[in-house]
């Protein structure tokens, strides 16, 4: 038995527990069996001394007391109680032959309460109550009488008691410790089987799951527990494979191109013109495979919640000012109209390159996919949520639309709609879920709303700080 083992612990405070109980309880039904043994020879030992008394008062006008305790001895031999008399100057007036080895000590008669007092002595190895109480021996002598009464028989049978609870307590304390084992054993059995199954649950068998008895007991709590975590763990594992493997997808197209193109331009001797047009296409896939393992890293820090957001004060009107300006020459450059409100001043707590590559990012996308001649508008309004504020960035579009198939998944990573993935126009698919990831980022949200063939609206809301010039 492994003797940390909780089963071992349990049953061995279970027997110490027993044990002190056993002890205690034995002792208390001790002391109270004899208690109730004196408290019958004492009552037996005073109804004596009262009819001594009432004996020794019808008898009071015989002037010699001797012939009175001669009497009163024939009386107690006949009812198995011994006794003597000691008068008041100091003589046995009459000794039964047992009591003389009374080991008693010298009591005063006068100095003695008139119901007596009681002692236990032992006379030839047997135990006795003897009862020492002052007698009136006719008018002028007050003699001590000490009654006796053998107790051996009754402190014999406590004796026999005490020593058949003594012989049958470790035996009962077996019995129970080992029915307290086999219970902890049986209670605990769920605990084994909880830990076989957790040690099997790896990497390859995340969907494996903790059986559960129905009880509703704290074990089966504890599966049911175990078992979400592993829920959690399974979703999370699954993400992150899923990124691993969807990162390598998207990373091994534009390394192919950049590797094909160089092959392609070495293969025989070329014009510097055809050089240079090589380059330009390794150039453009470079850049393109930073931005995307920039984007990848980002992602990953954000989940491993090593971000490196700042929170400072920033004017989201100057933000939103400067990515407008940012994409106006690509506006212009697709036949592109970007209309921009004029946004009113307001404040965040923020990070002003996130909150920046956010806006850039929902505007690349209207303008992305926003035929020539189509219009962006961008918007700013300042909108009332309970007791605070929340700045409500609008981008609108009049392009393609998304689908109501795409339209819940646009936001997750790598998500392409289906035709952007055939036509290639789009990145990776990374965008709206790095702007989701800011806009959470931030205390807000973002949300679309969008109809194939007359446009999109990308909604961003973040919460204003009110400071005392503000408000
Ligand atoms: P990508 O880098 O491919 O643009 P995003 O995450 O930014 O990736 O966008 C995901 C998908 O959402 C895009 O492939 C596109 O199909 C769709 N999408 C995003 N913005 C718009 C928009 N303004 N109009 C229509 N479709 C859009």
């Amino acid at each position: 038995m492994n003797r940390r083992s909780i089963r071992f612990r349990l049953t061995a405070w279970y027997a110490l527990i027993l044990m002190v109980t056993f002890a205690a309880a034995g002792a208390v039904v001790w002391w109270a069996i004899r208690d109730s043994i004196h408290s019958t020879v004492d009552k037996d030992l005073r109804s004596r001394l009262k009819a001594m008394r009432t004996y020794v008062e019808k008898q009071s006008s015989t002037p010699d007391a001797e012939p009175v305790a001669e009497e009163l001895a024939e009386d107690a031999a006949l009812s198995g109680t011994s006794f003597r008399v000691l008068g008041s100057d100091g003589r046995w007036i009459y000794q039964a032959p047992e009591t003389q080895g009374w080991a008693l000590p010298n009591e005063d008669a006068s100095h003695l309460p008139n119901k007596g007092k009681i002692n236990t002595v032992m006379t030839d190895g047997k135990p006795m109550r003897v009862l020492s109480a002052p007698v009136q021996l006719g008018p002028n002598q007050l003699a001590l009488a000490q009654i006796g009464v053998p107790v051996e028989e009754y402190y014999e049978m406590l004796n026999g008691v005490t020593w058949t609870a003594l012989l049958a307590s470790p035996l009962v304390l077996l019995l129970a410790s080992a029915g307290g084992y086999w219970m902890s054993r049986r209670a605990l059995e769920p605990v084994d089987q909880i830990t076989r199954t957790a040690a099997e649950i790896g990497a390859y068998n995340l969907s494996q799951r903790l059986p559960l008895r129905k009880t509703g007991d704290e074990l089966d709590r504890l599966s049911a527990t175990l078992n979400s975590m592993f829920a959690r763990l399974e979703a999370a594992f699954r993400q992150i494979t899923q990124f691993t493997a969807d990162a390598s997808h998207e990373l091994r197209t534009p390394v192919a191109i950049i590797r094909t193109t160089a092959e392609l331009a070495r293969s025989k001797p070329r014009s510097p013109e055809e050089y240079r047009k090589a380059l330009d296409g390794i150039l453009t896939e470079s850049e393109r495979t930073s931005r995307l393992i920039e984007d990848l890293m980002l992602l990953a820090r954000a989940d491993a919640g090593a971000d490196s957001i700042v929170e400072e004060p920033i004017s989201l009107a100057e933000c939103l000012r400067d990515a407008c300006a940012e994409v106006g020459i690509l506006a212009e450059h697709k036949g592109v109209c970007l209309e921009v409100s004029d946004p009113p001043e307001c404040t965040i707590r923020g990070d002003q390159q996130a909150i920046r590559r956010m806006f850039l990012i929902l505007l690349d996308n209207a303008i992305k996919y926003t035929p020539s001649g189509g219009k962006v508008g961008v918007n700013l309004s300042i909108e009332r949520v309970g007791s605070g504020q929340s700045a409500v960035v609008e981008v609108r579009d009049t392009g393609a639309g998304i689908s109501p198939d795409d339209l819940p998944h646009v936001f997750e990573r790598f998500y392409r709609a289906a035709k952007d993935r055939s036509r290639n126009t789009g990145g990776a698919g990374l965008g709206l879920s790095i702007a989701r990831w800011i806009a959470e980022r931030h205390g807000g949200e973002v949300e679309c709303e969008s109809t194939v063939e007359s446009g999109s609206v990308f909604r961003v809301r973040l919460p204003i700080i009110i400071d005392q010039f503000q408000s």
